[in-house]
């Protein structure tokens, strides 16, 4: 298939060059409508906030049934804006969990306020709720910060525990927001999400489930009065008219050219979606019985944007990665350090061992999970993992 790394012959599993995200030949499926989304842009010339991005917020909005969609240039500054709206900054606790991408920590950051590390389940990847209470218990008990917020972070594809969550907000009187950046697509209890919490970010960063080609994310709210105020930030803090200021904003809009795209790229994505859930059902029927699979949160889809397994120690893990490598299968580590132990977010946090977090960071492996896998593909990965286990005696962790 490719001449990307030498055959591994002492593998019966052979070699077999798999694509860990493949957007050409996505690209190749949907090519006349891309370009004619295209070329009618090229044509109007409208770049920003052109027809196509409120035709994508309507799109989106009805996708998972929420009331308002605010088009945003990337899923961090949805996460920003969201933030600034609810009015975090100094003295602000956000509690969020260790094992997410940077971006969820580094916007309280941005914004003054004080990420708060909470620990997440060992078995769904997902914060864990009686850490959370624990955590905001704490923070009250100490006194110098404010709780303020939580942010929810939808892992992988899957959903937090959205019922816990918003018991917890409101038990406390927390803004909760949903960092759905990976997750757009599933769902919880039969409703997609994006209407889990006060409000839904959703990311169209290319290798998301629903990708651009470039930075691009949204804002989901059910609430009227919030999604005037996210338009508003996104253009500088505008009022009625351009150049009527009435708060401190940001540049944060999504592009014209990337709403074209998304829109040629939204007719696929149910399609998508089954595809990659028939994907992870291959995999969990094929591994299963070798090494932990991820767990399903119960009541709910996931949009599979990580597949991802547990081996039984670092050594093991990176013993794999290897044996995978010289099939031909890629994978990838989400994520190789928990937040509170990265040098930038170290000296903001209390201390407080994150034991779970820290764990899976030494014994979590991706494994490729995208629509344009072949059935070929599915198969040569299953036999390569099963059979990488042999060569490396690895056995169940
Ligand atoms: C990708 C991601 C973001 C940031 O999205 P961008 O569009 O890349 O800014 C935020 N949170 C999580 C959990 C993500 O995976």
């Amino acid at each position: 298939m490719s001449n990307a790394a030498s055959p591994v012959t002492s593998h019966p599993a052979g070699f077999r060059q798999v694509a860990f995200l493949d957007l050409a030949a996505q690209q190749a499926r949907m090519a006349p409508a891309l370009r004619a989304r295209l070329e009618t842009v090229l044509g109007h010339c409208q770049f920003v906030l052109g027809p196509e991005v409120a035709e994508l917020e309507g799109r989106l909005a009805a996708f998972c049934g929420a009331a308002h969609c605010v088009g945003l240039s990337s899923g961090t500054d949805a996460l920003q804006i969201a933030m600034m709206a609810a009015g975090i900054g100094p003295g602000c606790a956000v509690f969020l969990p260790a094992f997410t991408y940077t971006a969820t920590a580094e916007v309280p950051l941005v914004l003054g306020a004080t990420p708060v590390f909470v620990d997440v389940d060992p078995d769904t990847f997902q914060i864990d709720p009686v850490h959370l209470r624990a955590r905001i218990r704490e923070v009250r008990q100490e006194g110098g910060l404010r709780p303020a917020a939580i942010i929810g972070v939808d892992l992988f594809g899957q959903p937090a525990p959205w019922e816990a969550l918003r018991e917890i907000a409101g038990e406390a009187g927390l803004f909760l927001l949903d960092d759905c950046a990976q997750s757009f697509g599933g769902s919880l209890g039969g409703r997609r999400l994006g209407r889990e919490a006060d409000a839904t970010a959703i990311s169209f960063f290319p290798s998301k489930p629903l990708g651009g080609y470039g930075d691009g994310g949204a804002l989901l709210t059910d609430c009227a009065d919030r999604a005037r105020l996210y338009r508003s930030l996104r253009s500088h803090g505008e009022g009625e008219t351009r150049y009527d200021v009435l708060r401190t904003g940001m540049n944060g809009r999504l592009d014209t050219l990337q709403a074209a795209v998304l829109l040629a790229k939204l007719d696929l994505f149910e399609d998508e979606l089954a595809r990659r859930e028939r994907i992870a059902c291959a995999y969990d029927v094929g591994l299963g019985p070798h090494l932990r699979i991820p767990a399903r949160v119960p009541g709910s889809t996931s949009a599979w944007a990580v597949y991802a397994v547990l081996l039984p120690g670092a050594e093991a893990r990176d013993a794999l990665q290897a044996e995978l490598r010289g099939c031909g299968v890629p994978t990838a580590i989400y994520y190789p350090r928990p937040l509170h132990l990265q040098p930038a977010y170290r000296p903001h946090h209390d201390g407080s061992a994150l034991p779970v977090s820290e764990d899976l960071a030494r014994r979590i492996l991706a494994l490729p999970i995208h629509p344009e896998l072949s059935d070929a593909d599915i198969r040569h990965v299953v036999e390569a993992v099963v059979d990488s286990l042999r060569v490396a005696g690895i056995g169940p962790g």
